[in-house]
């Protein structure tokens, strides 16, 4: 059975003067890839790190963030992305949960790290790219490391990977993903959007500790063989200008990403015509914004479906043959759905439930947590916490998350239904609906929108538009026009838009 490091040194092999990672920066081919993974893997190897070992990457979206994981991948330790907003609540926890061994940052990371490091004297090893006070610096070791290495072997049931997730729903829980999991991932994705081995170019603007940034693009582009261009933070104007510049023929994006495209296109400025597959998910699609991007692109946009504990795309939308408008499509693979009620009894056809997501992609559990991993993986796989349902051809629909659902007087209200009648309004640059507290209904539907640059409404003439097509009880009792949206990771962090509402008020979201 294959694991990851396989998959790299295969590419090495094959395509050695391919270039493999593209940054603003730096431009290496799948050989210098290979020998910066292996002097990394050196340099830890002699710190004494090896299999099994977690290794913390508190790295921004650079090259050197794939080179770390895959340092890991050669030496059979457990690479643990971090994401570089953590402060040092987060990394309190999570170096005490995973019982971290060592830790690899840049000067400005450390800088937040440094401040706790004493708290962990267990930590051996901090190796840091530009130096910092109190650790190793790592490209001094680097330059004198060995550029070749030779691969732990490990099992392919053995940790691959420990993602902590961003924390949009609450408190960031590490996500054990094995290399059979990954990896039968990669292969139903490399089918299902018929990716051709070598040829791929693939824009990723994704924040890579996440899975949809890491396992989803950057790692699906090393497993084809392909050429990834990183952006180590959203920049609209220079993804749009970078697809036509490097001619990439695959972008996978949040649908917040969409909508930040969709607002800034200009046909004359951006060449968006070699783009042969897109991608969208990781939160709730609403589909006017996808739709106009089809149209801007002349591309098929496919939604998928999937999580951090599922490795990522479970469920993907066929751009041939049947398309169901809003469907996040049919389960890859070995990807099975089923849906359940509150009593865990599965639901017929039709009926909208609890998606639960089984197969091959299932990740192993939540590390050193038996209880949330017995609470979520179940027999028929793991419990999503979303509502959907799955219509009598198979396609699933999701309607939304669960705990986003606004029961407002006895009625359900999916937010994602609402919000997609607001941005077929053409003031509407982004926007998102939430529940608040009322005495007499227990919850109301509010809608927080930000309004396109120059555009002129009002909240009552956007509750107009909504009340022609939405049923009364639906149509956001409060519109708040604020000036920017929360987000983390490119999705909207809808907690804090309910924690405002229910405290201070929007005004820190009305400022410049
Ligand atoms: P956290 O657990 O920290 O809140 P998260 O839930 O955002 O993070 P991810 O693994 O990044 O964790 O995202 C998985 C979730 O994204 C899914 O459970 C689902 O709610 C949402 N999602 C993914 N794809 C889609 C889609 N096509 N439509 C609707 N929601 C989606």
């Amino acid at each position: 059975m294959h694991i990851l490091s396989h998959v790299l040194a295969r590419n090495v092999q094959l395509a050695p003067d391919r270039d493999f990672i593209i940054s603003e920066s730096e431009t290496l081919t799948y050989r210098e890839f290979g020998e910066r993974t292996a002097r990394l893997a050196n340099v830890l190897a002699q710190h004494g790190i090896g299999k099994g070992d977690r290794v913390g990457l508190y790295l921004p979206s650079t090259p050197l963030m794939a080179v770390a994981f895959w340092a890991c991948q050669r030496l059979g330790a457990i690479p643990t992305p971090l994401s570089a907003m953590f402060r040092h609540s987060e990394l309190r926890r999570i170096v005490a949960r995973t019982k971290m061994n060592a830790i690899i940052a840049d000067t400005e990371t450390w800088g937040y790290f440094s401040e706790i490091r004493g708290e962990f004297p267990e930590l051996g090893t901090c190796l840091v790219q530009g130096g910092g006070q109190g650790a190793d610096p790592l490209e001094a070791l680097m330059d004198i490391a060995e550029p070749s290495f030779a691969d732990i072997a490990c099992d392919h049931r053995d940790v691959a990977c420990l993602f902590f997730t961003s924390g949009t729903t609450g408190t960031p829980k590490g996500i054990a993903q094995t290399h059979f999991s990954v990896l039968s991932t990669l292969r139903d994705m490399m089918v299902s959007h018929r990716t051709r081995f070598g040829e791929e170019v693939y824009l990723c603007a994704v924040p890579l500790f996440t899975n949809f940034g890491l396992t989803v693009t950057l790692n699906l582009c090393l497993y084809t063989g392909g050429t990834i261009v990183l952006h180590d933070r959203w920049d609209t104007e220079r993804v749009m200008t970078d697809i036509g510049r490097y001619r990439a023929t695959y972008f996978g994006g949040t649908p917040t990403m969409y909508v930040y495209m969709v607002n800034s296109h200009e046909p004359a400025r951006h060449d968006l015509s070699s783009l042969r597959i897109c991608t969208t998910g990781g939160s709730p699609v609403p589909q006017p914004v996808i739709k106009r991007f089809e149209e801007l692109s002349g591309v098929k946009v496919a939604q998928v479906y999937g999580a951090t504990e599922t490795c990522g795309q479970n469920v993907i939308e066929p751009t041939l043959g049947v398309r169901k408008a809003g469907s996040a499509g049919l389960p890859v693979g070995s990807s099975r759905i089923a849906i359940l009620d509150d009593k865990d009894n599965e639901l017929p056809r039709g009926a909208i439930g609890e998606v639960i997501i089984g197969g091959d992609c299932i990740a192993q559990g939540y590390w050193g947590d038996p209880d949330a991993t017995a609470a979520a993986f179940g027999s028929l796989g793991w419990r999503s916490g979303d509502l959907g349902y799955v219509d009598e051809d198979g396609f699933l629909f999701i309607v939304d998350r669960k705990k986003d659902l606004i029961i407002a007087g006895g009625h359900n209200i999916y937010p994602l239904e609402v919000e997609s009648v607001l941005y077929c309004h053409p003031a509407v640059a982004m926007c998102a609906v939430v529940g608040a507290p009322d005495v007499e209904k227990g919850e109301i539907p509010v809608a927080v929108v930000v309004l396109d640059e120059d555009a002129v409404v009002t909240p009552q003439e956007l509750r107009e538009w909504c009340r022609k097509d939405l049923a009364a009880y639906k149509v956001p009792r409060r519109i708040e026009i604020i000036h920017h949206m929360p987000v983390e990771a490119a999705k909207i962090r809808k907690r804090d838009l309910v924690e405002a509402l229910k405290g201070e008020g929007l005004d820190k979201y009305r400022r410049q």
